[in-house]
């Protein structure tokens, strides 16, 4: 090192470290006003060992904390190297804290949760220290004798033994001086000159110390004494003359501060680990916590299942069922029920369906039908179902070519034969395990020849498909039902394209033929596929809407639910916010610490909100036969709305959190 440097930097070191001009405090109480300090003017030189001694109540907590940057004077000046900091913003303060000294409480002020070793540490996370972490709190622990209490909790040293892990926190980040308020008033005498021997050791090495103490004994370890009364310094005496000490200078030691130390992976890592602590020392408090987060993300979920599945299920339906069709109806046909004004409905002849075919070019295939509800019995079996008329044209146009057995034909449909096709659930009821086909049974009493089974459909909402029989249309018309009229014209368009004109063309022969005048139009019913996709979506879209708006209001009860919850924690918390802060987090790393917090809780609803989904979506598609779809892309999207929940209903808690101020955090009971 040149002399010059060396120059420059003994010129720094004599420099004053801290100093203190004229400085006031006063507290409110209500109406009482308590002049905590009168004008203090202290200077501090770099490595001495200062001891503060008065009665209590003589200001000297005060003071220190006006020394430690933990709280800011009413009227005067503190000038670090020369330099006023009286003025300065949060993220200054708090790098103060973090770098310039080093704070030993009267109470440790450990955290109970964490090891020696992470409380150690704390300080370290607050700034960018680029020192290897875990071996330099371990080295400060060797340092202070603990070496073998590393992974030790509070509660398991002894009082003497926490305040020394409090000691290695407080000189972690290589402060310039020491602070330490009655740093041996919760210690027995033993103990207690323990700890003082660390801080001769300290100050032998060029540490500066300044300790508050009523102790006399422990003042006479000091080399100088300040005695202070009733917020005034009365003493103020050297025992040696002083030797100015050189003191290394952390580099940026006053620009420090101004630039800002970045929200890193190191601290998130922390806050997560903090985060999961909290939550897993209260299980019972986090999980009602989560209940309206994990519902609400559960609802979305399977809102969106339900909504997918229902568009797969209809795209496959449609495969299954043919498309290119019209259905052609008497009667304004609601979706499920017939219409109310039977006398007003147009009532379908063969004669209509002979014009259609005949008239309308676009037309393939047209199958009429009847349908009806009719007892079936064999044996001493007995069913409730759906029998319906139709031609033989029906088998290819709906996909329902028999799996055993046969179709009718036209000769035994014109001839009025009683045989009949089962659906699959009408086979299982009758019959059971026995193969139906060539069996005789009865439909309203009437006998019926099984000649096939059908294929399954599977069902629909709550409508199974595969409940129907179909026969026969002219022997459901004559035999059964007694009716001269069709229920239903089913009509297969060539092409997709041409399903507009068939509709209009049709619509307008009916008409036609009908002599319907204009208020007597919705009289019949023609509805293409895409009505019929409609009314199978509207089911679904119910109950999507339904699980929708009970998603928004459990997002935001249980939104409530985390910001109470958050709240709780904070007010928990308040003393070890106030640690923090001491030792050097600014306002933003406690709100992140917080919103993490927050985060992590909503993200637990919001996985096992997921699980719930799952499961209700099992449930929903084995009771109600639907399908439902859970896709990548909602459960990224529930992740995105359990975190929106977490940072929009932690914040306020959080911001709670980061403007305690150290000094009244750290008294809070
Ligand atoms: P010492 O540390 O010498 O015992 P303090 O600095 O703690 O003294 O207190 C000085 C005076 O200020 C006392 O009268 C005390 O009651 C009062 N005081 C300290 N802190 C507060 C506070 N936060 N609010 C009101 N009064 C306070």
């Amino acid at each position: 090192m040149g002399t010059g440097g060396q120059e420059a930097r003994e010129k720094r070191s004599v420099m004053k470290l801290l100093e203190t001009e004229n400085i006031t405090k006063t507290y409110r109480l209500g109406q009482t006003e308590i002049r905590a300090l009168q004008g203090v003017s202290l200077s501090i030189e770099a490595g001495e060992f200062v001891a503060i001694m008065g009665p209590s109540g003589s200001g000297k907590s005060t003071l220190m904390h006006l020394l430690g940057f933990l709280d800011t004077p009413d009227g005067g000046a503190i000038r670090l190297l020369g330099q006023d900091i009286s003025r300065l913003k949060d993220p200054q303060y708090a790098f103060l804290r973090n770098r310039v000294v080093g704070y030993v409480f009267q109470q440790f002020n450990l955290m109970a949760r964490s090891s020696a070793e992470e409380n150690v540490s704390l300080p370290l996370l607050y700034s960018d220290n680029p020192l290897g972490e875990a071996e330099r709190a371990r080295h400060m622990l060797e340092q202070v004798g603990l070496k073998e209490r590393v992974r030790h909790r509070p509660n398991e040293l002894s009082g003497g033994q926490q305040q020394r892990v409090a000691i290695a926190r407080a000189l972690v980040n290589q402060p310039l001086m020491i602070l330490a308020d009655e740093p041996t008033g919760n210690l027995d005498s033993s103990s207690g000159q323990e700890i003082m021997a660390i801080f001769k050791t300290l100050h032998a090495q060029g540490m500066t110390v300044v300790l508050v103490t009523h102790d006399e004994n422990i003042g006479k370890a000091a080399e100088r004494v300040v005695r202070m009364h009733d917020g005034k310094i009365i003493s103020d005496e050297r025992k040696q003359a002083f030797q100015a000490r050189e003191v290394p200078l952390p580099e940026n030691i006053l620009t420090g501060g101004t630039q800002n130390v970045s929200y890193n992976f190191e601290e998130f890592r922390e806050h997560f680990r903090q985060a999961s602590r909290m939550i897993w020392t209260n299980k019972l408090r986090s999980f009602l916590s989560i209940l309206g987060v994990m519902i609400g993300v559960a609802c979305v979920i399977t809102m969106l299942a339900l909504g997918r599945g229902a568009r797969e299920s209809i795209t496959e339906q449609l495969a299954r069922l043919g498309s290119n069709l019209l259905s052609v109806r008497p009667g304004s046909v609601k979706v499920h029920g017939v219409s109310q004004e039977a006398g007003a409905a147009t009532r379908l002849s063969f004669d209509d369906v002979r014009a259609i075919r005949e008239t309308v070019p676009e037309v393939k295939r047209i199958a009429p039908q009847v349908t009806g509800q009719g007892q079936v019995v064999y044996g001493n079996k007995n069913w409730s179902t759906v029998v319906n008329g139709v031609t033989p044209e029906y088998a290819v146009m709906k996909n329902q070519e028999p799996m055993m057995g046969r179709f009718f034909t036209e000769e035994e449909n014109q001839s009025r034969r009683r045989v009949a096709l089962l659906g699959q659930t009408v086979a299982k009821e009758l019959f059971g395990e026995e193969n139906p086909i060539g069996k005789t049974f009865k439909i309203n009493r009437i006998n019926f020849q099984v000649i096939g089974l059908l294929p399954s459909l599977g069902a629909r909402g709550w409508h199974d498909q595969d409940d129907l029989v179909l026969i026969p249309l002219m022997t459901a018309m004559r035999r059964v039902q007694g009716k001269d009229y069709l229920d239903q014209v089913e009509v297969e368009i060539k092409s997709a394209d041409q399903i507009e004109a068939a509709q209009r063309e049709i619509t307008a022969l009916i008409i036609r033929r009908h002599r319907l005048t204009p208020e007597r139009y919705d009289s019949f019913n023609i509805r293409n596929f895409a009505d019929i996709q409609n009314a199978m979506t509207s089911t679904t879209k119910t109950f999507s809407a339904l699980l929708g708006s009970v998603a928004a209001i459990s997002l935001l009860v249980g939104g409530i639910g985390i910001m109470n919850i958050m709240l709780v924690s904070v007010k928990e918390r308040t003393r070890e916010i106030g640690l923090r802060k001491a030792i050097g987090a600014t306002a933003r790393d406690i709100l992140m610490q917080f919103l993490v917090e927050a985060v992590a809780i909503t993200f637990l609803g919001g996985i096992v909100g997921i699980l719930l989904a799952m499961l209700a979506s099992w449930l929903i598609a084995a009771m109600a036969g639907w399908k439902v779809v859970i896709s990548l892309s909602s459960l990224f999207l529930a992740f995105i709305f359990s975190a929106a929940v977490g940072i929009v209903f932690g914040l306020w808690p959080a911001q709670q959190a980061a403007r305690l101020d150290p000094i009244h955090a750290l008294r809070y009971e």
